[in-house]
Parts: C-alpha cells; structure tokens; sequence
C-alpha cells in the first residue's frame, strides 16, 4: 500500500518536471517563458526533494524503536529548535510564535523523534495560518504526562475532516495546499513518532477559527516519580 503511494505521489513533480523541461525546450527563444518555466521547475523540484525527505523520515521512523536505548529528552530545547526552524516563514507572515506553560519537563525516548512531532505541528500552524495572527506552544503535566499544545488561530479543519489528517498524503484541500508546498506526510510522522513512545494526539478545530493539537507523552521516570511525591506533599 505504502509502495503504490509512495510512487503515486512522486509521478506528480516528476511528471511536471517533465512537462516543464519540455516547455522550456519549446519556449527557447522567449527569455520571458523560459524564466517563468524555470521557477515552476523549482516549485516541482523543492516539493520532490521534501516529498523523499519526508518518506524517509517516515520509513525511519516505522523501523526504529526509540525505547529500545532511551534517553531523557528536554522539552524545553525541542521546543526552542522547533519554533526556530519555522521561524523564517513565521517571520514572512508576521506570525508571532510564542511558547509558555511549565518549563524543564522531559520525557524518556528518542530526541530525534519528538522534534520530528513537535516540528511538524508548529511548521503546519504557521503555514495554515493567516498573516499577523499569533501561534502558541505551552506545556503542561497532567498526571503522569505532559501536554504540549500547538494552537494556531488559522483556517481550521472542517469536523468530517479532522479523522482524515493523520493518514499518509491525506491533505484536506490539496489545490489549495499544493501552493503551500504540503506533502500530507507532517501529520502521519506526527502520529507515528508519538506512537513510538507510548503518546497520543489530539486535535480539535473550529473552520475559520483556528485549531489546537496537543500531544500528550508519558513524563520521563525521575520525573514522574517527582511530580507524584509533589501531588502526596498537597
Ligand atoms: P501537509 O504537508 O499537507 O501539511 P500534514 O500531514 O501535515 O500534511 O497535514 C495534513 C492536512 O491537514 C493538511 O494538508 C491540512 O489540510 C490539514 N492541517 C494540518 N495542520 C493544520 C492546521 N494547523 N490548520 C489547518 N489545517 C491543518
């Protein structure tokens, strides 16, 4: 299944590679058409090469099992390299992306992984947002877990949708998101990380409105064992 997607998905770009390059042949002597062709080439290509990246990332993840050598992972730098790495398109949209909640929390698995996840969620909340809104990412332990949550005040997910959004290459509005350079595969690495380490996702959203996901992951053992002597102490 994976398989016949996965090359469903690459005759795509390749196909329009393809076209373009013979556009290009044919439209030689028109420096104007020949400009234009070459930055929809670029588009095609910039998607392939996150199209590989991204089946990668996800093949890697479905072979690895991150609790098999564990280490504790701090969220606080997850989150500072998350945020960072969107901040670039964050910064074209004037999107403030703030972060908040309790700090010096970690859970026990792969760092890799839970950046993947983290990453993933604020990249697609800035990207499904609209200029000069706001984008926060908090933390919170609820129990033997900690909540982080991704709320975005962007264009939101229809309700019949919301069930969809974690399948492979499942993009809600795929004429639209192919300008936005989306893959459908964010979400499915997503899942499939938090999967890996015994996590959940939620999702809620009001078309329109925004939309919030939040991860919930179990709290490193040290620190679980310290937030309940805490709860004793109360
Ligand atoms: P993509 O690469 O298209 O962003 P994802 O798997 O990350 O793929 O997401 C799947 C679909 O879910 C997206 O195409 C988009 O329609 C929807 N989606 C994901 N995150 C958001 C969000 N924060 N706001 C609105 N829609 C979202």
């Amino acid at each position: 299944d994976f398989v016949a997607n996965v090359s469903h998905e690459l005759k795509t770009p390749v196909g329009a590679i393809r076209l373009l390059s013979d556009a290009m042949q044919d439209a030689a002597d028109d420096p104007e058409a020949v400009r234009r062709f070459a930055d929809r080439m670029f588009t095609e290509s910039e998607r392939l090469g996150k199209l590989v990246q991204q089946i990668i990332e996800l093949s890697r993840l479905q072979a690895d099992d991150p609790l098999d050598a564990p280490v504790a992972v701090h969220l606080d730098d997850v989150i500072a390299t998350a945020v960072d790495t969107s901040r670039m398109d964050a910064e074209n949209k004037n999107i403030q992306v703030m972060v908040g909640g309790t700090s010096d929390l970690q859970v026990f698995g792969n760092e890799q992984q839970v950046l993947a996840a983290v990453s993933n969620l604020v990249s697609n909340a800035v990207s499904y947002s609209e200029k000069d809104s706001t984008v926060l990412v908090t933390t919170r332990v609820d129990e033997g877990s900690v909540d982080i949550s991704v709320v975005d005040q962007g264009i939101g997910i229809p309700a019949e949708e919301l069930d969809r959004i974690f399948e492979r290459f499942y993009r809600v509005d795929p004429a639209r998101h192919r300008s936005t350079g989306g893959t459908g595969l964010g979400l499915s690495i997503v899942r499939h990380a938090l999967l890996n380490h015994g996590g959940t996702i939620d999702v809620s959203s009001q078309e329109g409105e925004g939309s919030t996901f939040t991860v919930s992951l179990p709290l490193s053992p040290a620190q679980a064992q310290l937030s309940q002597e805490r709860t004793h102490d109360v």
